[in-house]
């Protein structure tokens, strides 16, 4: 999925490499890049351009960072546009009266009768739904969402077979699917409607008196993503006449054209609740805004290079060199280094912001002693901002005073202000060797 738009992007940011600083040049010449990429994988053209107005005014506003590339923060800021262009993941709706009602439409081909049976799969495990038969024009069709059904170990209703020929009446078909849903307890019923070259009146009043028999909570419009525009298109058409409430995305497992998957919610308004993945019954995903943009970007942990920028970004405009660390450090500096540590997890990305820390490897937050962490932030916190800044000030009433503030006692007070004092000398220090060690026994945080 996606691996032709995943190639580009890979050897567009190799590209820009490690340079320490990017030229305006270099920026424009990554996003004339960038959208032709897009473009080929055919993401709508109006939906690129706003996308790349977007990551060209943030990749201008790029500073230099010591633990960071510019490179690094381009490929951040892209994997975070492309998830904000997805949009706001859109579960599926389950009404907390059964049973819910699923309409399943699409165009013929698109993948509607297998995604019938895969959302109905993968809905099993936690429901009892029902999948409904009501394409009858076609017997195979019938006939298909059976085989299917019957493979996936899923509940199937469909017309009634008299000497060898189907019940045409799909009205009737859903009434029969209501009571038999009743009868066996079915909570969801999901209706495989009828698939058409192109969309015509016939189908919409189908649809439509379908919908009044039985009012849907979803109405998803099946797409096959390989059809690129043509999918966005159709999608288009289709919300304007059923007002739809969700698509399933199909063939992403195919990379040609996945580009529409970026674009058609903002195109049409209607979120991708699902992706289809392949052709078995199994292969459905719930649609993730950030796990598509992480295959696209290509990277294991692009999520882990995201909160490294956020957090870089912060210090950065603070710390500059280990001298100055040295000079500045004071309590609401560690206080900030405390919260980034909760937020964070791993110290080494935090220390891999702080100059000099980075030398400092196997040493993970989940070592930490969580409440010693919470302790020394509360004995802060109940500080005042003079005392943060200044904390030789604080003498014999101010320690009993914060140690009261923070419900801790005047001795842990003491012992956090020697830690300081004494991480305050080390960070001249620990550049050299023995500083792991050194940190570790800091705090109580690694023993
Ligand atoms: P319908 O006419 O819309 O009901 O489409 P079908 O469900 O019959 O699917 C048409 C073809 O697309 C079948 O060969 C399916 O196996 C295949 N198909 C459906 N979904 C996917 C998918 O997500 N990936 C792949 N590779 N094939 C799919």
């Amino acid at each position: 999925m996606f691996d032709a738009l995943k190639e580009k992007l890979s050897s567009l940011f190799s590209k820009l490499g490690s340079k320490g600083r990017l030229s305006q040049e270099d920026i424009d010449t990554a996003m004339r890049e960038l959208r032709r990429s897009l473009l080929e994988a055919d993401v709508d053209f109006r939906a690129a351009k706003d996308l790349i107005a977007k990551i060209r005014e943030r990749a201008s506003g790029v500073e230099v960072l010591q633990s960071i590339t510019p490179s690094e923060r381009i490929s951040a800021i892209v994997y975070e546009e492309l998830i904000s262009l997805m949009g706001k993941p859109a579960p599926l709706i389950i009404s907390p009266k059964p049973p819910t009602v699923i309409l399943m439409a699409g165009l013929q081909g698109s993948g509607k009768t297998t995604s019938t049976v895969k959302l109905a799969r993968l809905l099993k495990n936690s429901h009892n739904p029902l999948v409904v038969a009501c394409d009858l024009r076609r017997p195979a069709a019938v006939e298909q969402l059976k085989v299917l059904a019957e493979g996936a170990k899923v509940s199937f209703f469909g017309p009634e077979n008299k000497k060898g020929k189907n019940d045409t009446d799909v009205l009737k078909v859903v009434k029969g699917a209501v009571k038999y849903a009743e009868d066996h307890m079915n909570d969801v019923i999901i209706l495989d409607t009828a698939g058409r070259l192109h969309i015509d009146d016939e189908l919409m009043n189908e649809l439509k008196s379908i919908a009044e028999i039985l009012p849907p909570h979803e109405k998803i419009l099946v797409v096959d993503a390989m059809t690129g525009q043509e999918a966005v298109n159709s999608a288009k058409a289709f919300h304007e006449l059923l007002n739809l409430t969700g698509l399933i995305l199909t063939k992403l497992d195919g990379d040609a054209r996945g580009g529409s998957a970026l674009s058609i919610r903002t195109v049409t308004g209607v979120p991708v609740k699902f992706a289809g993945v392949g052709e078995n019954t199994d292969a459905l995903e719930i649609f993730s805004p950030e796990r598509m943009a992480g295959r696209i970007m290509g990277m294991g942990d692009i999520q882990g290079l995201v909160e490294k920028v956020k957090a870089a970004g912060i210090n950065d405009t603070e710390i500059k060199s280990p001298g100055k660390i040295a000079k500045n450090f004071d309590l609401e500096m560690l206080l900030k280094q405390f919260e980034q540590l909760e937020k964070l997890g791993p110290i080494e990305k935090i220390a891999g912001m702080i100059p000099g820390f980075d030398k400092i490897k196997n040493f993970r937050a989940e070592d930490a002693d969580a409440g010693a962490l919470k302790r020394s932030k509360a004995i802060i916190q109940s500080m005042t901002h003079e005392e943060r800044r200044n904390p030789r000030i604080i003498k014999g009433s101010r320690r009993r005073r914060i140690a009261e503030g923070s419900g801790t006692s005047v001795q842990s007070v003491n012992q956090l202000l020697a830690q300081y004092e004494q991480m305050r000398k080390m960070f001249k220090s620990f550049t050299g060797s023995g500083g792991s060690r050194k940190l570790k026994s800091l705090f109580g945080f690694g023993r």
